[in-house]
C-alpha cells in the first residue's frame, strides 16, 4: 500500500508491504518462490563488494542539518505510529550500515528505531548481538562514537538480504555484498554529509549519526509510558527495553518526494525478511554435511520466519534412515533461534501446510517421532520461552527445540504411496 496523502508530511509518501508476498519476492529476484533459498545460498557463497560513488547522490538532493534552526525528526520522517500502545514513531526499515572501530569492516543489519525527540532515536541492539551491536560495544570500550548511517527505502535485495545472520554472515561480514551478488552489479554507497560514514546511494531517505557510547540504558518508552515497543513479529506487542542505545542524529538527507518504507514486525513481509535468509542458511549447512539429502527448506510464516523450518528429506537407500534427523540438527546450528523443525518426505509440498499437516496425521505418531531438546538458547520474544512458563526454562529466551518428525520409515516406504490418479501407469505405481 502506498499513502500519498500523509498528514503533516506534505510531498511525501509512505509504503508498506512491498515485500509481502513471497510469490512477489520472487519476481523482484527473478525466480520462482521455492528457489528463494537456494538462489541466495549461492549469492551468499559468491559475494560481490559494493563501491563508493561521487555524491551527492540521489539520497541527498535534498539536506537537512541538525543545526538547522526547524530541524525535527518528527517533521522530517513520517515515521508510522502502528498502534495505539506503541513507544513511539517507529522506523522499521532502516538498513543500518556501520564500521568496526579495530577492523575497519563494514556490516549492514536491520533495528528498531523509534523518535525520542527532534533529533534523537533509540536503537534496539540485542545485547551479545555479532554484528552492529558488537561494534557499539567496542566504540564504548574505546570511549568513542560509533557513526551510523540508516538507509530507507531500498532495492529489495538489500532489505532481504541484510537480514542474514551469523554463523552465515559472522561479524566482519558485509551482507551488501549478497546483494551485490543477486544483482551481479555492486551495491551503490555514497559518502555521507555529516559523518565519517557511508549510506546507501539510491535511498529514499537517509539519517545519519552517532550512537553515543556507554549510552545503551535509553528507556524505549519513555514519552508513552506505555511499557510496549511495538508489535513484533511474534505476533505480539514487544516490551519496552530500557536499554536501547542513543542514536544522536546530525542529518537527513532524502530525495525530492521522498517515500518513507515501513513494515509491521505481524507479517509476511518479515516473514521474507526473516525467513530467505534463514532457508539459505540451512540448506548451506545441510547441503555441506548431507548432500543431496535434503531437497528444499521453508521458514514458515507461522514461525514469523525464525521459529519454524519445514525440511523436505530425501531417503533413496535404507542407510538415509535418520540423517533426516541429522539435518534438523544441522538446521538448529544453522540458525541458533529456530525452535521448531518439521522433518517430511519429497512427495509432500512444504510450501503447502495442508499437505504439511497431512503428513503428520498420517506419516507420524508423537510417542516417536518427536524429539525434544531442552533448555536451548533460542530468541526472547517468544513469550512461552519463559522461567513461569515452564521449570524446564532457567532464563527468558532458553526453549525446548523440537523435532517433528513426519518422513516415512525408509523400511515402509511402499506402504505410504499417495493415492494415484487414472493418468498413472499402473505398472510403475505399483513396482516403481
Ligand atoms: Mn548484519
Amino acid at each position: 500500500m502506498l499513502f500519498r496523502n500523509v498528514k503533516g508530511h506534505p510531498g511525501a509518501s509512505v509504503a508498506i508491504g512491498v515485500l509481502a508476498s513471497r510469490a512477489r519476492v520472487a519476481d523482484l529476484f527473478g525466480c520462482k518462490k521455492e528457489e528463494l533459498g537456494w538462489l541466495v545460498k549461492s549469492c551468499a557463497e559468491h559475494p560481490v563488494q559494493p563501491v563508493v560513488v561521487d555524491g551527492p547522490a540521489p539520497c541527498q538532493e535534498v539536506v537537512h542539518l541538525a543545526g538547522d534552526p526547524d530541524f525535527d525528526l518528527n517533521r522530517l520522517i513520517p515515521a508510522p505510529t502502528n498502534t495505539p500502545v506503541d513507544a513511539g514513531p517507529y522506523i522499521t526499515l532502516g538498513m543500518c550500515y556501520a564500521t568496526h572501530p579495530d577492523t575497519g569492516l563494514s556490516d549492514v543489519t536491520i533495528h528498531r528505531m523509534c523518535i525520542q525527540s527532534k533529533d534523537e532515536l533509540s536503537i534496539f541492539l540485542q545485547p551479545g548481538s555479532r554484528h552492529i551491536g558488537a561494534m557499539a560495544e567496542r566504540a564504548t570500550e574505546l570511549g568513542q562514537p560509533l557513526p551510523i548511517s540508516v538507509s530507507i527505502g531500498v532495492d529489495p535485495a538489500i532489505e532481504v538480504l541484510s537480514c542474514f545472520e551469523p554463523p552465515t554472515t559472522p561479524l566482519g561480514f558485509n551482507e551488501l555484498s549478497i546483494a551485490g551478488a543477486l544483482r551481479q552489479r555492486p551495491v551503490e554507497l555514497v559518502k555521507c554529509v555529516s559523518i565519517n560514514e557511508h549510506a546507501i546511494a539510491n535511498a529514499e531517505y537517509v539519517i545519519e549519526g552517532e550512537i553515543l557510547p556507554g549510552s545503551n540504558h535509553v528507556v524505549e518508552d519513555q514519552n508513552s509510558h506505555t511499557g510496549y515497543a511495538m508489535p513484533e513479529f511474534p505476533g505480539y506487542n514487544g516490551p519496552a527495553s530500557h536499554e536501547c542505545w542513543l542514536l544522536k542524529v546530525k542529518a537527513v538527507t532524502h530525495r525530492r518526494n521522498p517515500i518513507m518504507q515501513t513494515c509491521i514486525g505481524p507479517s509476511e513481509e518479515h516473514v521474507n525478511m526473516a525467513g530467505i535468509p534463514t532457508e539459505a542458511s540451512i540448506l548451506t549447512m545441510i547441503d555441506k554435511a548431507l548432500p543431496g539429502k535434503v531437497v528444499n527448506c521453508y521458514s514458515h510464516r507461522a514461525g514469523g520466519g525464525k521459529y519454524m523450518a519445514v525440511l523436505q528429506c530425501r531417503k533413496t537407500v535404507h542407510t538415509d534412515e535418520g540423517k533426516q534427523r541429522q539435518a534438523a540438527l544441522l538446521a538448529f546450528s544453522a540458525f541458533p533461534e529456530l525452535k521448531h523443525v518439521i522433518l517430511v518426505d519429497e512427495d509432500v509440498d512444504i510450501f503447502d501446510t495442508n499437505d504439511m499437516l497431512w503428513a503428520m496425521n498420517t506419516r507420524f505418531q508423537g510417542d516417536r517421532d518427536i524429539i525434544t531438546i531442552p533448555g536451548v538458547r533460542c530468541h526472547p520474544l517468544d513469550p512461552s520461552s519463559s522461567p513461569d512458563y515452564s521449570p524446564s526454562i532457567p532464563d527468558v529466551g532458553v526453549s525446548c527445540k523440537t523435532i517433528f518428525d513426519c518422513t516415512v520409515p525408509f523400511h515402509l516406504k511402499d506402504r505410504f504411496k499417495r493415492a494415484p490418479f487414472l493418468d498413472v501407469d499402473p505398472e510403475r505405481w505399483l513396482h516403481g
